[in-house]
């Protein structure tokens, strides 16, 4: 096997003695904010404290509304003039957290970053085109250096302008994109719709990640473009993408666990679930010197998956996130995630590629509208057609969801389309 770095091959016992190292490094470092100071005083956490990886368990969790409470600079562990670069989340849902980092931090960051695209494939020889916004959202810069780190020739077009990015593609010969999975759509059905073929690309690998999306979609996308994809996955409060990332065997996210220590756990408890069960994501920074962020709740939903891949990297792996735990949406007394309703919309041929969830209250109860586009070729004049897959679709989202929505076909492209993070669920319910 080729590999970036030593530190991918290393066995359990060698990451978790550098783990308990680091982490003894991360707690010392914390310790230069008042923030964490007083949390770790207040644990009885001192700078000896931790004698094996599972003492983490006694450091208290940081949560989103830390973070955001210690914005802007609350958090910082260093001099401000160590700082060299601050990134913020999307602000996907509320206020944004910023993070900063120094010289050491961007480095390492661009290491990991460089390290997942060589583990999915990607060569010094290949051109590689980042079509995710630049500026705050560490989809442009994280993954910009990553690409950079390795060699390639990295085309920075940021996000839409879908004619300019398919003539950099085309003049430049891309190999390897970075895009966010509702903007491959909007790229394929551009295409389509200039009777353009989207396999004449030169493209062969696409890293695709910041938000989640399913099995079927990544097949269908896989197969219009003729392309390999894979998933990546990291967020702002953890640097950015370069957290977790698929290798050749795309079974799960490897977590690089010389650098973060990940666990998994009851969201309501903050206890650990067993491997294999789902629980939320918590992911504690080993490196980072401006801002180290020790047992940050995620929100985000996934598993460990028990065993070792056959890739033979001891670095576990995660499920693809299914979700975030605010993402969720409760209608009729019902738990419903997005994904569930993707699953079962892309299962059937004859859906496009976008839908909407509404949901709204009539004064009476709740109602789920579920909005589908379905693929031109799909779309006839047969009315009775239409409606027996309104109907299959209703069935089967009853069978998934223990709740019949009222499903509405409409044609391809009429939805509306995001640049950036795709917007599945609008909820007009006052109540909510
Ligand atoms: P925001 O939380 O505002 O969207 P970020 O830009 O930092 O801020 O995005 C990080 C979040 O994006 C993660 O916590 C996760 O919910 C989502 N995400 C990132 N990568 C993936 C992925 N590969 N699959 C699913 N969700 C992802
Ligand atoms: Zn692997």
């Amino acid at each position: 096997m080729e590999i970036f770095d030593p530190a991918e091959l290393w066995n359990k016992e060698q990451i978790e003695s550098v783990q308990l190292a680091r982490l003894k490094n991360a707690l010392a470092r914390a310790r230069n904010c008042a923030f964490y100071r007083e949390r770790l005083d207040q644990a009885g956490i001192g700078p000896d404290s931790l004698r094996s990886p599972d003492d983490l368990r006694r450091i208290p969790f940081t949560t989103k509304q830390d973070l955001r409470a210690q914005y802007p600079s609350g958090l910082l562990c260093v001099p401000p003039s160590e700082i060299v670069r601050m990134h913020c989340s999307s602000g996907t849902t509320g206020a944004p957290v910023a993070v900063c980092h120094t010289q050491n931090d961007v480095n390492v960051w661009a290491d990991l970053m460089a390290r997942c695209l060589y583990m999915a494939g990607v060569r010094r020889e290949d051109v590689f085109q980042n079509m995710s916004g630049y500026g705050l959202f560490t989809g442009g810069l994280g993954i910009h250096f990553g690409a950079e780190r390795l060699g390639c020739m990295t085309i920075p077009a940021g996000a839409g302008n879908t004619r300019r990015q398919i003539k950099l593609i085309r003049d430049f010969r891309t190999t390897v994109v970075h895009i966010l999975p509702s903007y491959a759509l909007i790229l394929g059905e551009y295409l389509r719709s200039n009777n353009e073929n989207p396999r004449d690309l030169p493209l062969r690998i696409a890293i695709v990640g910041a938000e989640p999306y399913t099995e079927e979609f990544r097949g269908r996308v896989e197969d219009l473009f003729g392309i390999k994809i894979y998933n990546s996955y990291g967020l702002s409060e953890m640097n950015g993408p370069g957290v977790g990332f698929e290798c050749a065997e795309r079974n799960g996210l490897h977590i690089w666990e010389d650098a973060y220590i990940a666990e998994v756990v009851e969201p309501e408890t903050g206890r650990p679930v067993p491997v294999g069960e789902v629980g939320e994501l918590v992911m504690t920074s080993l490196c980072r010197e401006g801002m180290p962020i020790l047992r940050y709740r995620t929100r985000d939903l996934t598993r460990f998956l028990p065993g070792e891949c056959a890739c033979g990297r001891a670095h576990r792996r995660v499920d693809r996130i299914l979700g975030r735990t605010d993402d969720m949406f409760i209608i009729k007394g019902v738990n419903v995630y997005p994904m569930q309703i993707e699953e079962v919309l892309m299962a059937f041929p004859e859906v496009g590629q976008n839908y909407l969830i509404l949901l709204e209250n009539d004064g009476v109860s709740d109602m789920m509208r579920v909005q589908v586009e379905v693929r031109d070729e799909y779309f006839v004049e047969d009315m009775r057609i239409l409606q027996n897959l309104q109907k299959a679709i209703a069935r089967r989202l009853r069978a998934e969801i223990l709740l019949t929505p009222r499903v509405e076909l409409v044609e391809s492209n009429s939805l509306p389309r995001a640049e950036g993070k795709a917007v599945r669920v609008r909820d007009s319910r006052d109540n909510k």
